[in-house]
């Protein structure tokens, strides 16, 4: 990942979760507040236009950048989630990254930022059951000495598979587990942003 490519996920973010709003909002209403599309768009609108004049020499400025910008714009949980993951993972590349191995471990550093913020862990029914299944994925990939842009499809293809993996459980944390057994049958909201936000990636890097 070099600095257009930051610069590209990003946008590409941006683009998908303007698309996808509505749907993440329904998602949303059916376990939570009914909000989730919003924040994140409102975050990612936000970073759009941070980014426009940002100067950024580097692929970890530009996250950096995104993370800042989502912590101090969304005020749900999914705001210093994501903030804190995507500034551990601009942290992480300080110069560009074109192993997979690399990236993996920007991306455990930014599941580390999570799991420290929220206590969630995999099976929770949260966004870490899309997260921690891209990353494996991306480890994978990398121990099979595959380049960057097959790394990224298959982070893509393992975060929408925990994505509908969050449908049958039951919810430990977040709003959704307020609701106990009758989270179940939903598919977790963060999860899917998640799983938008690997696909964006997978997308920007061909
Ligand atoms: P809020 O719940 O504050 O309204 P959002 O609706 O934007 O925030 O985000 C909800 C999503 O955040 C959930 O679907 C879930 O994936 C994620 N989430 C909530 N709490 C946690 C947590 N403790 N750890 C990880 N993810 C969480
Ligand atoms: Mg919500
Ligand atoms: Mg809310």
């Amino acid at each position: 990942m070099d600095t257009d490519l930051a610069r590209t996920w990003v946008q590409a973010i941006a683009a998908a979760v303007e698309k996808h709003k509505d749907h993440l909002t329904q998602l949303d209403s059916a376990i939570g507040d009914a909000d989730h599309g919003v924040n994140m768009h409102r975050g990612f609108s936000a970073i759009t236009a941070a980014l426009t004049d940002y100067k950024a020499d580097t692929p970890g400025a530009v996250l950096v950048k995104t993370g800042t910008t989502l912590i101090s714009s969304v005020g749900g949980a999914s705001g210093p989630l994501y903030g804190g993951a995507f500034r551990a993972i601009g942290k992480a590349l300080d110069t560009p990254a074109t192993d997979p191995r690399q990236f993996a471990a920007a991306l455990a550093a930014g599941l580390a930022g999570i799991q420290k913020l929220g206590a969630a862990a995999p099976g929770d029914k949260t966004m870490i059951d899309a997260y921690a299944l891209a990353l494996a994925a991306v480890r994978q990939q990398a121990d099979a000495g595959a380049d960057f842009a097959a790394a990224a499809v298959a982070a893509a293809d393992a975060a929408e598979e925990g994505m509908r993996a969050t449908t049958p459980m039951q919810a430990r944390k977040g709003r959704a587990s307020y609701l106990g057994a009758r989270s179940m049958g939903h598919q977790d909201p963060g999860a899917t942003s998640t799983a938008l936000i690997f696909r964006a990636l997978a997308e920007a890097v061909v």
